[in-house]
């Protein structure tokens, strides 16, 4: 759930020099971008088989309904208009986006696509792993401009569908209010939240879903739906974890939010060699932690493997230390340690590696990178620590980030959410950092890394998370609530005009 913290802002935050980065906010700066399809890699490109063929868009009229905010790829702004955060998409060659402030825009977005058989896919933050938010040869539906975040009198808060996550903790923070989400400043509150939405408050308020009330989204036939759990229970239950891009266009999301507490911030660095027995620490203390606990794992692939831990506990320093004793019982002493009390904000801007700086310039500082990336679930405890370990020796580049789930999560059922991983002990998350020359060689490591993974017992994957070489991927996202998924798929849009090469109606 956490990625790759910027290293130089890690160290800013913390002050640990020697620190080796872990938990954070987003991927290293390195902007690698480039440009032309490597042959045996897995693309994500947009294209479908079956869709019948395209007829011309009308472009003009598209362009005078969104009142001239669209960017066609002969235009000026068009290589800016197109990049995703993941620097290996910035080849993906949309015909156009369209920057939509108001839903009738998304309407007419989605009217042009369904008439013209264009493929389309909407865009939020741009975080997809596999550049899905701006489809080849398809018509960007950008909803950024479309961010307001509303407080409310009634502790509920209203969120635009292209609020970045650094917007909806900057205006909740100063209402003195929580969202459980994500710690990259930039992620789309739309993704994050429809795929589920991890966080380092999540065992105690639960997923970014779990805390959606209502939500307005804009279907296949163009029609503005207001869906709760009271209207249109099937498609609420379906925006709860099912992924990004598959009903709709959300335009809107109302959640549940808490007050504010305090948050006691740590992190933990390990000496060399200590890796196997920290993950079975981890593995043990998440056994019976409270739910005001959360860590992480980080596992830094080479030679040694560099291990740390990084976690939040939700209330003040004197309750996290026995907790930290614990874990030093098994894991060992930290060679580094910071602990830290933090206003709940404060403690979400230090995850987003913010600083001093101020929301709009963590957004803007915040790095693209290139980077392959997948991910697994953890259901138990590993019988072998070292197993996992073993899979990152001497694999520079390729990382482990083992996150705590259980808590409030696992007090849902998993037929009650689209989001099935209720019961799992945490999520694995694979990343390779690497270049638009290395990228064949990060999929292999990445999935070598990910089929070995199941071999130890550690199946299924986060949408969030989407690898576009995932095998058996409908299942592995969604377990039994495929089937249901399905159907409101196939309800909400008969033409599969969302499609897109992981939309459910392709599982
Ligand atoms: C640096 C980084 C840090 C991350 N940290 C976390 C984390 O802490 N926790 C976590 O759970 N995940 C995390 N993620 C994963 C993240 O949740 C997913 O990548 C998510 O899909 C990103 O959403 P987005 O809106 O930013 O991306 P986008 O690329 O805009 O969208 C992702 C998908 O959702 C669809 N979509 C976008 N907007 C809408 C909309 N309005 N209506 C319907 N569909 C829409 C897109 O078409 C696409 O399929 C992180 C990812 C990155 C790259």
């Amino acid at each position: 759930m956490i990625n790759r913290l910027n290293r130089r802002s890690f160290l800013r935050v913390t002050g640990l020099g020697a620190a080796v980065a872990t938990v954070g906010s987003c991927s290293d700066g390195e902007n690698t971008a480039g440009t032309g399809n490597l042959s045996g890699t897995t693309t994500s490109a947009v294209t479908t088989t079956s869709r019948p063929a395209p007829v011309p868009p009308d472009w003009n009229a598209l362009r005078e309904r969104l009142g001239g905010a669209l960017v066609q790829s002969s235009e000026a702004g068009y290589d800016e208009a197109r990049r995703s955060v993941n620097t290996l998409y910035d080849n993906h060659s949309p015909l156009a986006i369209a920057y939509c402030t108001t839903v009738d825009h998304i309407k007419a977005c989605v009217e042009l696509a369904r008439v013209s058989h264009t493929p389309l896919a909407a865009r939020s933050g741009g975080h997809s792993y596999t550049g899905y938010s701006v489809p080849d040869g398809g018509l960007v539906v950008d909803v950024r401009r479309m961010s307001g975040v509303d407080v409310r009198p009634d502790g509920t808060v209203m969120v635009g569908a292209g609020a970045r996550l650094i917007d909806v903790y900057t205006a909740l923070g100063a209402a003195g209010r929580c969202l459980p989400a994500g710690s990259c400043p930039t992620v789309g509150i739309a993704g994050l939240t429809l795929g589920g939405g991890l966080g380092v408050v999540a065992r105690k308020y639960g997923l970014t879903c779990d805390r959606l009330v209502g939500a307005q989204v804009v279907t296949a036939d163009g029609a503005l739906h207001t869906v709760s759990q009271a209207n249109e229970p099937d498609l609420f239950w379906a925006l709860r974890g099912g992924g990004g891009g598959n009903f709709g266009i959300a335009t809107s999301f109302t959640f549940s939010t808490e007050p504010s507490p305090d948050v006691t911030v740590f992190h933990l660095d390990y000496r060399d060699g200590a890796a196997a027995t920290v993950v079975g620490a981890w593995q043990e203390l998440f056994a019976s932690a409270p739910d005001e606990l959360w860590a992480a794992v980080a596992l830094d692939g080479g030679s040694p493997v560099k291990c740390s831990v990084s976690g939040c506990f939700v209330g003040p320093q004197s309750g996290l230390m026995p907790l930290l004793d614990r874990l030093a019982r098994t894991a060992g002493k930290p060679s580094n340690r910071l602990v830290q009390q933090k206003s709940y904000l404060d403690a979400m801007r230090y995850f987003a590696g913010c600083g001093n700086k101020t929301a709009e310039q963590c957004a803007a500082d915040s790095p693209r990178s290139a980077f392959m990336a997948s991910s697994r679930i953890l259901s138990g405890p590993l019988t072998d620590p070292a197993a996992l370990v073993a899979l990152v020796d001497g694999r520079p580049d390729l990382n482990l980030l083992v996150d705590s789930l259980g808590g409030a999560v696992a007090r849902i059922a998993p037929e009650d959410t689209a989001f099935p991983h209720r019961a799992a002990l945490g999520t694995v998350q694979i990343y390779h950092k690497t270049t638009k020359d290395g990228q064949a060689a990060a999929a292999r490591a990445v999935a070598e890394t990910r089929d070995a993974l199941a071999r130890l017992g550690v199946r299924g994957g986060y949408v969030n998370y989407i690898e576009a070489a995932m095998p058996d991927w409908g299942v592995a996202y969604y377990g039994a609530n495929l089937n249901r998924l399905g159907s409101v798929a196939r309800r909400y849009d008969p033409d599969d005009v969302f499609s897109f090469p992981q939309s459910i109606q392709q599982a």
